[in-house]
This record gives C-alpha cells, structure tokens and sequence, in this order.
C-alpha cells in the first residue's frame, strides 16, 4: 500500500475514537451562551498572536469582539489582516470549525455575515454538548479556567499552582486562609492550609493543579520560614513571585498532589520571552519529586528535543502534544517522530486544543489537525516497515483515551 492509503487507512480509524481531550481553558457554557458571537471568534484566542504580530493595534483587537460596534465595521478592522494570517496554522483550525460545524467553505467577505447569523444562531444551551460530545466524540476536557464550578459532565478542572505557592504579599495568606475558614501564622499552618485546599479542590472534582516551567530560584525552609515571618510581622511588605520561599512551597505542593491522587501539569515554551518558560527550568523537579506525576505540555515549544528527553528520562514525567498540533503541524510532527523513538507510547498524550469559551468551536479545527499528524507520522513508521496498521491504531488509541484515563485516575 502506498503512504496515502496508509495515512487513509489510519485517519479513518482514529477519527472514530472517542477520545479525552487533555487541556483547555473552557469556562461554563454560560459564559459562551451569553455573549453574542460572530465570525471574529474564529479569529480570537490563539490567533489574537498572529493579528498583533502581524501589526493589528491591541485597540482595534479589543474591537473585533465588541459587539457594540457594528459587524461590516468590526470585519473591516479586520478585513486588511486576514490574508496576512490566514495560512498560518493558527487560522487553519478557524476555516476548519467554519467547514464542519457551519458549512461554510471559505471566511470572507461574501461568507462573513451568514457565517455570523450561524454561529449566532447555534449559540445556545448545549453547545459544548454539540461541539465536543457529537462533533468531536470528545468524553471529557480537562480545562483550566480557575474555578471548579462548572456545571457540566464535560469539563474535569485543574487547579492554579498559583493560588497556594506563590506568595508576594501578607494579605494574601491571610485571604487565603479565610476563604477555608483558617488562621495561619507559621509556615508550617500555610502547608496545612495547601494540603486543606488540595483536599477541598479533589473533593470538588479537581483532578490536577497547573504549574508552569521557571527558572526558580533554590528554596530551603530556614530561608522559607525567614521570609514567612518578615512578611507576617511587617519586616518586609513584598517579596517577589520567584523567591526561595516560593519555591519551598511549591515543592511541598508537589509533595502533596499524589497524596490527593492530583496530577501536577506544567506549562512549557511558547510565550512571550520563551527562554523563562523552558523545560530544562523543571529536570531538577522532576528529579526530586519520583512520586509525583507530571503532565509536560506544549513539548516545551521550540525545546522540543528537550521535552522529549525528559519524557524519555523520567518514570514520573507524561508528554502532552496539548496546543502544539495549531502551534506548528511541521513541528509537532517531527516532535512525535522522536518521541515514538525515544519515550514508551505508554507515556503520551494525543490532544487538547487548549481554547476558552468564546473558541470552542475551534476545538474541531484542531483536532482534525491532531488527527490528520497523527495518522501522518504511524503511516510514515507502517510504510516503512516498523509497524503494522493495526499496532499504529493501537499506539493512537493509547495517545488519545487510555493514556490519559490512566494518568488522571478519570472514572470513564
Ligand atoms: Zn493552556
């Protein structure tokens, strides 16, 4: 068989899967339902980077999606962009979700209107049932979006690192300690407190906290329990996020998520000055944490060798291909060809489209995109002998279902 019947072979199989879709920032479906939404939303989110980079001003951005502006305006801001981006992978997944969730084969000035009525028009109480569930056999998304109040089967929540271990200022323990009906004046108190906050999230049906790659600075606990006291009595007002005390505690955290059976996801690459975000910052994590799992996203974009390696050289660390198959498809792929190399395909996780609410429709995009790499990469180890068709199948349905049920412990 020639690679494309291959590749063939395999996309229509995986595409049948119902899969778990392993990191979003989806919100309740009512913070989607009660805004009005048009075509511009395909051009939100992720591609936001793309408009900017591209030279739209954060003002005429925020204007996209202001409905208080008409549409023909808000389509013209906008209008001068579109060719600029609209071949970068980004936008792929937009022109994607327009096809399949709307039937519209192109967005542009002809189809902008009537795409908008759409969408407007399937905005409605069930959404995300429509989208993830039926479009996108998607059982459950585990989504970020700061609350564990979702109301939904859908979404499983992470938790934000942040709310417990990072401490710049006093006020914030003491609001941290009233919101779980505490007092806290040692450090050791705010450990308990993290611990109670952990058992509270779990008992909420958080399944992880979310942590981000940094080049923290070394923490031990004489220098924790200092700065916890010079904060407490007024010594010192503020200390930074990246301080010895945060880092104490953030290990403590990492201590106490497989106690909660959480998982500990960490963000790595991408933004902004990506060199803070690498994951070379975590191996040292990684190495003094064993019994704690952690969940490596975005293969560290643009280390993707290095996230490879440290998925291959740590029991305790998975690889999330989350956000990276719309970053860069070229990049993605030859980042799975080294990880079916390097790391056991026990170890990896297929997707997650990484959108918030007012995308959601995008999530289709990418995961044809996901599909459509995955199948290409198994295809090129079938044709050339490695691997049957059938051992591929098995490799992505390990990437996309068993691979995450397991790690998170999800009752599917
Ligand atoms: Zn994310």
């Amino acid at each position: 068989m020639s690679f494309d019947e291959v590749k063939a072979g395999l996309l229509e199989e995986i595409t049948e899967f119902e899969i778990i879709d392993c990191h979003e920032h989806l919100g309740p479906e009512s913070s989607r339902t009660s805004t009005e939404v048009s075509a511009l939303n395909l051009f939100g989110h992720y591609t936001h980077l793309d408009l900017n980079t591209a030279g739209m001003s954060e003002a005429d951005y925020g204007k996209l999606h202001d409905s208080d502006y008409p549409l023909e305006y808000r389509w013209g801001l906008f209008r001068p962009y579109l060719d600029e981006v609209r071949f970068g992978s980004y936008a792929r997944a937009a022109f994607i979700a327009a096809k399949e969730l709307y039937g519209f084969d192109d967005i542009s000035d002809e189809t902008y209107q009537e795409l908008s009525a759409a969408m407007q028009e399937a905005n409605t109480p069930g959404i995300y049932e429509r989208i993830l569930r039926d479009k996108c056999k998607i059982r459950c998304s585990l989504t970020q979006c700061g609350s564990t109040d979702l109301d939904s089967e859908i979404l499983i929540p992470l938790m934000p690192t942040t709310n417990y271990c990072s401490i710049t200022a006093w006020e914030q323990v003491v609001e941290r300690a009233r919101n779980l009906g505490r007092s806290v004046s040692t450090l050791d108190e705010y450990v308990a407190l993290m611990d109670a906050g952990l058992a509270k999230w779990c008992a909420e049906g958080a399944v992880g906290v979310k942590s981000r790659c940094n080049p923290y600075p070394d923490g031990d606990r004489q220098q924790a329990v200092e700065a916890f006291e010079a904060l407490r009595t007024g010594t010192v007002a503020t200390i930074p996020e990246l301080h010895p005390l945060n880092t104490w505690l953030m290990e403590r955290l990492f201590e106490l998520a497989p106690k909660h059976d959480m998982v500990v996801a960490v963000h790595a690459g991408m933004w902004g000055n990506f060199t803070l975000l690498d994951v070379k910052h975590m191996i040292p994590f990684f190495m003094r944490h064993p019994e704690t799992t952690f969940d490596l996203y975005h293969l560290s974009f643009p280390s993707v060798h290095d996230a490879v390696i440290a998925g291959k050289n740590f029991a305790n660390v998975y690889t999330n291909l989350c956000w990276t198959h719309i970053m860069s498809p070229t990049m993605t792929r030859q980042g799975m060809r080294e990880l079916l190399d390097f790391v056991p395909v026990n170890k990896v996780f297929a997707f997650g489209a990484d959108y918030g609410s007012q995308a959601v429709d995008k999530v289709i995009g990418h995961l044809r995109m996901a599909q459509d790499n995955i199948a290409h990469v198994l295809a090129e180890r079938v044709t050339d002998g490695l691997m049957t068709s059938a051992q591929a199948v098995e490799i992505a349905h390990k990437w996309f279902w068993d691979n995450p049920v397991k790690a998170y412990g999800l009752e599917v």
